[in-house]
């Protein structure tokens, strides 16, 4: 085939090779013009046969005049059997049905008899307006092969699409099944290069395969970490039960301290994997519908003689007995605990904290408060941030990686709820949630098994989320 450079017409496209297949992706008939004319007009004076496939709106009197406009010697043209003028209903539709097999004999024709009469090759206006969408894949798949069959052949071919009518998608695939697109942008016309696709499609399909990897590193990264942490846990049981008797308070205090350590590292570890999923949009709620009131009112219950350990009194109040809403439990959990956990480790001997529950009927308020030691005005916005405390110093006097609000407020967002801080340095804190009261239809509730019940055995996660606060 002979490869040498053929003038498109086209200013935005310049030169091309014999067996390009172009795409106009046009809103109006002026745009089509000002391209498909010089296009033809190139193709006539370059010894190509021409053949215009027209539009449905139009007539073959309305294209012949159009392109007088641009070719004087129209009719010479056509009478010498150079320009070929011809309707897309003619060329695409049998019974209005977009027929494949017809159209590919046509080009095949078009083709050949381009060469027996002496021309240099085909070059074709196809308006494809014509077929309709709900022909569209099977149009699509066909453009495909025939930019495969273009590409081998003398042959140019100029594809119309009408712009309003495609979506997206369609869009996309006409500019993968060209070698080049000209579109409007704005104010001028412009080409997109399929190759240029080819990269986008390239980085998307990297982009499903970062993903894949993604889910693949979340459910390893947590076993991997979290394995060794309870093994060596299970092993820090064994000896506690087992030595008892024979340690002294020193071995007792050490294994405490290192089953402590441990708890903080799964709470770690627990903590950076969720936030890591969060950041990564990788995190999804188990929502089911839940009486969110004895939900709060279990996990508060459940620290009572934990905070009384450390001499602190907890009271639990609500002003409604049941409230059913859309939530994922296990993050109600940690979203509470954590909260309780900030409360007891920064609230004194002589304490006091109270969880309380108001119904504002379109919501539900979970409020969190304590004494403790409050926190200055210009820390209250920034402690939601990751790492962030309000004394960094090595030597302040409580334990924590400063991850624990920024995964509560996550958490509370991740359920459209809000979180907000009143404090008062000296006098104490107050954090208050409010969560939407949505509820799932039966039909999603039951899919998600609402109809489990819920585990309330909160002992291992107090271990885990107080891991920070030392007895
Ligand atoms: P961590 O407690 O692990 O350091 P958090 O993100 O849970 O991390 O809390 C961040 C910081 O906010 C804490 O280090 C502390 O300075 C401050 N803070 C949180 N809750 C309270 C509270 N109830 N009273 C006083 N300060 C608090």
């Amino acid at each position: 085939m002979n490869k040498s450079l053929r003038d498109s017409g086209i200013e935005e496209i310049g030169a091309i090779n014999w067996g390009t297949h172009i795409g106009g992706l046009f809103e109006s008939e002026e745009d089509l013009y000002k391209v498909a004319l010089p296009y033809i007009k190139a193709g006539l004076n370059n010894n190509e046969l021409c053949l215009w496939v027209y539009s449905q709106n139009s007539s073959y009197e309305d294209i012949k005049n159009v392109i007088v406009n641009s070719v004087m010697d129209v009719d010479s043209y056509i009478e010498k059997g150079q320009l070929i003028l011809i309707s897309n209903k003619e060329w695409y539709l049998k019974d209005n049905t977009f027929y494949e097999i017809r159209v590919n004999t046509l080009w095949n024709k078009y083709i050949n008899k381009a060469i027996e009469q002496g021309f240099d090759g085909l070059r074709v206006v196809a308006d494809t307006s014509c077929v309709d969408k709900k022909y569209y894949r099977s149009f699509a798949n066909y453009e495909e092969k025939a930019s495969d069959f273009i590409n081998q052949s003398t042959f140019i071919a100029l594809c119309i699409y009408d712009a309003k009518k495609a979506d997206p998608l369609q869009i996309a695939e006409v500019i993968k099944n060209h070698n080049f697109v000209i579109m409007r942008n704005e104010d001028k016309l412009q080409v997109v290069k399929s190759v240029e696709l080819m990269i986008k499609n390239k980085q998307l399909n990297d982009v499903l395969e970062y993903d894949k990897l993604k889910t693949e590193f979340f459910s390893n990264i947590s076993h991997e970490f979290k394995t060794p942490l309870n093994v060596i846990l299970s092993i820090i049981q064994t000896l506690e039960l087992k030595n008892n008797k024979k340690c002294d308070a020193k071995d007792l205090k050490y294994l405490k301290v290192m089953k402590q350590n441990c708890l903080r590292l799964v709470r770690l570890v627990n903590n950076v994997i969720d936030i890591t999923k969060i950041d990564a949009n990788y995190f999804n709620l188990r929502k089911q519908n839940c009486n969110i009131v004895s939900l709060v009112e279990d996990i508060s219950l459940s620290i009572i003689d934990y905070a009384k350990n450390k001499g602190i009194s907890l009271v639990f109040d609500t002003d409604v007995e049941e409230k059913i809403i859309a939530c994922d439990p296990e993050q109600i959990e940690r979203i509470v605990l954590n909260l309780l956990s900030n409360a007891i480790k920064f609230t004194r001997k002589g304490g006091h904290i109270l969880v309380s529950l108001s119904d504002l009927n379109d919501k539900i308020q979970i409020s969190v408060k304590d004494d403790g030691i409050g926190i200055p005005k210009d820390k209250q916005k920034s402690i939601f941030n990751r790492f962030e405390q309000v004394d960094k110093s090595l030597t302040r006097e409580y334990e924590g990686s400063g991850i624990g609000l920024s995964i509560v407020k996550a958490l509370v967002e991740k359920h459209n709820g809000t979180i907000t801080l009143n404090s008062e340095l000296g006098k104490g804190s107050e954090f208050i949630i409010e969560l939407p009261c949505e509820v799932l239809e039966e039909k999603e509730a039951e899919a998600r098994g609402s109809k489990d019940l819920f585990i309330n055995d909160y002992t291992e996660n107090v271990n885990i989320e107080f891991s920070d606060i030392y007895v």
